[in-house]
């Protein structure tokens, strides 16, 4: 797999512990929206450390992005991506991923795990084709909506929140239950694309299952 070193443009907090990162784009170099690259930082002690991050930007753009959540809680590579700064490089590999757009439908993510929806909204707003698609969004708290106003924007009614620890007029309360979801879908012929922490996907497969939802209409990252 080719790989390739590239360097940080810009770099800024998106949200309190979310970081966008800015990068030179490699000639010749497009994804899928939805894949990911196998990421490390082109610094001594971290260039074999590799982690995946998914591609937020659009194909039609002159850079890249990343929008990455930094935990400070252990010295991994998330802690050291926010000490990051333009000039320093990434390397990244080729995309891959199993995450793409397969037709209209309810886009469900928690917390960090939105990135690819990001990637594939994006490109069905630039393409005027977002058509009756929803996001249903998981986070704790408000201040950790990745991209609020923006999706607000794109999606208007069909940008649906839920919080697990705050109380918020208007958004959901709690964690993504059937009754919860029977509420604000319509349609359980059409995709579901699910990308969040591994027990909430399991949640949500399992909820899914229940309302007769097929497993072929399920689009996830496969590990
Ligand atoms: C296909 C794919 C695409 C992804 N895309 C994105 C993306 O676009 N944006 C994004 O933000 N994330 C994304 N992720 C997740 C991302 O890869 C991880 O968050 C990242 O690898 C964490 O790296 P790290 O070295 O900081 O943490 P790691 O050391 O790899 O630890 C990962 C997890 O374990 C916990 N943990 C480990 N050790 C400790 C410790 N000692 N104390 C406390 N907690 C600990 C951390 O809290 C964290 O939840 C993606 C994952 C996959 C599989």
């Amino acid at each position: 797999m080719n790989e390739y070193k590239v360097k940080i443009i810009s770099t800024e907090y998106v949200t309190h512990d979310v970081k966008s990162l800015k990068f030179e784009k490699p000639a010749g170099f497009s994804f899928t929206p939805g894949q990911a690259a196998d990421v490390s930082i082109n610094k001594p002690d971290f260039v074999n450390e590799k982690r995946p991050f998914t591609f937020t930007a659009l194909n039609s753009w002159d850079h890249l992005e990343f929008t990455i959540k930094i935990y400070t809680d252990h010295n991994g590579v998330t802690k050291q991506i926010a000490q990051l700064k333009s000039g320093d490089e990434l390397i990244i590999s080729e995309p891959w991923g199993a995450i793409s757009y397969k037709g209209e439908g309810t886009f469900i993510a928690g917390g960090a795990g939105v990135t690819p929806f990001i990637a594939i909204l994006r490109n069905l707003k630039s393409g005027n084709e977002l058509g009756s698609n929803r996001l249903i969004f998981a986070n704790k708290t408000k201040a950790d909506i990745i991209r609020k106003e923006e999706f607000e924007k794109i999606l208007g009614r069909n940008f649906i929140n839920i919080l697990s620890n705050e109380k918020v007029d208007g958004y959901g309360y709690g964690t993504i239950t059937e009754d919860f979801l029977k509420s604000k879908v319509d349609d359980f012929n059409n995709i579901f694309y699910l990308c969040g922490p591994p027990p909430m996907m399991d949640a949500i497969e399992l909820i899914l299952g229940n309302l007769g939802v097929k497993s072929s209409s399920i689009v996830k990252e496969d590990f």
